[in-house]
């Protein structure tokens, strides 16, 4: 048993891999025979991660306020507290806050054989990102 306590600062997403501000709280991290990685990410309004894709897909669960996704050739989906997304392993994706509210998330996922979580690409621009119809 091991316990980490409450006392790890909250890391700030890189901007290679997110746009806005957008801070990482971890929750588990792979050891041993675990290749389970989870984290609390939270993201200012407007906030997202760049395009990406999971080795052994992924799950989110929304825990706080009003957030978008979406896969490659997609629409852009609207999510809320207690939804959750599954992306399959290799898909292109995106998630974030909506463009005025906060939005919290689990994030769920295994990693692969040499403990890669994604392969990230290129961000997802202004334009991408509001052709939401808002909800
Ligand atoms: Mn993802």
């Amino acid at each position: 048993m091991q316990i980490t306590r409450n006392s790890i600062d909250s890391a700030t997403g890189p901007s290679e891999w997110f746009t806005g501000v957008v801070h990482v709280d971890t929750v588990a991290t792979p050891a041993a025979a675990s290749r389970l990685s989870a984290s609390s990410v939270h993201f200012t309004p407007s906030a997202r991660t760049a395009w990406h894709t999971h080795p052994n897909g992924q799950t989110i669960y929304v825990t706080e306020g009003i957030g978008r996704c979406q896969r490659r050739g997609g629409p852009i989906e609207v999510i809320r507290p207690g939804d959750r997304v599954f992306f399959e392993p290799g898909e292109h994706h995106w998630h974030g806050a909506a463009p005025n509210r906060f939005m919290t998330h689990l994030a769920m996922l295994d990693v692969d054989d040499d403990g890669n979580n994604a392969t990230w690409g290129e961000h997802v621009t202004d334009e991408e990102y509001h052709a939401a119809r808002a909800t």
